[in-house]
């Protein structure tokens, strides 16, 4: 079984370094190799449940295929990823669309492609969302979104699952289940709790897990599946330890109980941050007062999470590392003060050093944005032996394409 982390001194510097130097930087590289790995480590640990993408934590179609041919279904968030799972290759049947507050375009092309293709699945986390889509005429495949009054989570901004946005207050669930039976063909439950399942904080899992067994048990309906979400946590930081995923899946079942449905679980961010970094150049040194900053050419819009969590990203310099090490902050070329990557302990930077920034698979290029005009990087993919840009890096032409002026000026 391989690793159950990679962590960022084990990437090849040289190979990086190459591929920076070929394509320009930043540059992320996604090793889809090590997403097969992430995913039969998954599949491993939980033999008898169906394992679910979130494809949000990054929906390169190079990973979306990757995963469907590992065997993965595919969760999404919106009718753009319903779409990109299916062109992809996904099955529909192993399509779930999970409609959070959805906008009526996509729950007009999620009830119109299930309609051509019955297997899709509709999650549902309002009854108002269930209206709307019998409204449309669906009577089809649903799940309900329960909200299960645990969260879980590194930051208020990622924990769901006592968040009354999603998912309806699981007292009412039994009674909204007995409801809506002869209206669709309710399939399942779910309940996701945010991000960051970790070895600490698994009591709130069971919880989250204990609560969806009992629903399950509770309804008189005869469910395909019980879905307990994602959140599988990955260490961001070189002294954190990975997760060990067979003691989750142990506390899961064990927290489950007998139920006569299938365990669903939908990891996005495990399946894929470990497997990518970002690349990026050092533009500026600057010695201000007491401080280092050192600027690069990768910021905020190319990943956000630092800016927008607080999050902890792990960063290894590429150049000679035997160079005396220094305290640096390390920022963007954003017009921000939030645009700080963090302090770390470097071996003094130069100009021109290329930096590596771990765990930058997931959540990554799927937040960039083109704020301050800054193109979106290009990404490469790596597999094996192979490599090869899979997206190709924008030019400002891309970023003012839309733009069509207005007749008086
Ligand atoms: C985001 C999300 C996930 C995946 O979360 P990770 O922390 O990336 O594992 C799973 N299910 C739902 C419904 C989500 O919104």
């Amino acid at each position: 079984m391989s690793s159950p982390v990679r962590r960022l001194v084990e990437w090849d510097a040289t190979r990086l370094s190459g591929l920076a130097n070929a394509h320009g930087t930043p540059l992320y590289v996604q090793d889809l190799g090590r997403v097969r790995e992430n995913y039969d480590r998954m599949a491993a640990a939980f033999p008898d449940a169906t394992v679910m993408y979130a494809a949000k934590a990054n929906t390169a179609k190079t990973v979306l295929k990757t995963l469907v041919e590992a065997g993965a279904g595919i969760e999404c968030t919106s009718a753009g990823e319903v779409e990109r799972a299916l062109s992809a290759g996904c099955p529909p049947e192993r399509v779930q669309y999970t409609a959070v507050n959805p906008p009526e375009e996509d729950l007009d092309y999620a009830v119109s492609t299930a309609r051509d293709d019955p297997g899709l699945t509709i999650t549902a986390g309002a009854e108002d969302t269930m209206a709307r889509l019998a409204e449309r005429g669906y009577r089809g495949r649903l799940c309900l979104r329960v909200n299960p009054g645990v969260g879980a989570g590194h930051h208020e901004k990622v924990s769901t699952g006592a968040n009354a946005k999603f998912g309806v207050p699981i007292d009412r669930a039994p009674g909204l289940l007995a409801e809506v039976a002869d209206r669709f063909d309710v399939v399942g439950i779910h309940a996701h709790a945010g991000s960051g399942i970790s070895g600490e904080d698994l009591a709130a899992h069971r919880e989250l897990v204990s609560r969806m067994g009992e629903l399950a048990r509770e309804t008189d309906l005869d469910l395909e599946f019980v879905d307990v979400g994602g959140g599988f946590g990955v260490p961001y930081r070189p002294e954190e330890k990975p997760l060990d995923l067979e003691r989750v899946a142990q506390a899961t079942r064990e927290a489950l109980g007998e139920v006569d449905a299938t365990l669903a679980v939908e990891p996005g961010r495990y399946l894929v941050a470990d497997a990518g970094v970002l690349l990026t150049r050092v533009n500026t040194v600057k010695p201000a007062g007491e401080e280092l900053v050192v600027g690069v050419d990768a910021g905020m819009t190319t990943l956000a999470r630092p800016a927008m969590y607080g999050a902890r990203h792990g960063i290894r310099s590429l150049a000679a590392e035997e160079r005396e090490t220094v305290e640096a902050t390390v920022t963007g070329p954003i017009c921000e003060s939030g645009d700080v990557f963090g302090t770390y302990e470097l071996p003094a930077p130069d100009r021109g050093d290329l930096l590596a920034i771990g765990n930058a698979g997931a959540y990554g290029y799927e937040m960039a944005s083109q704020y301050n005009s800054r193109p979106r990087p290009a990404t490469v993919a790596v597999d094996g032996e192979e490599s090869a840009v899979d997206r190709r890096r924008e030019t400002v032409a891309d970023v003012t394409r839309l733009e069509r002026g207005v007749p008086w000026l």
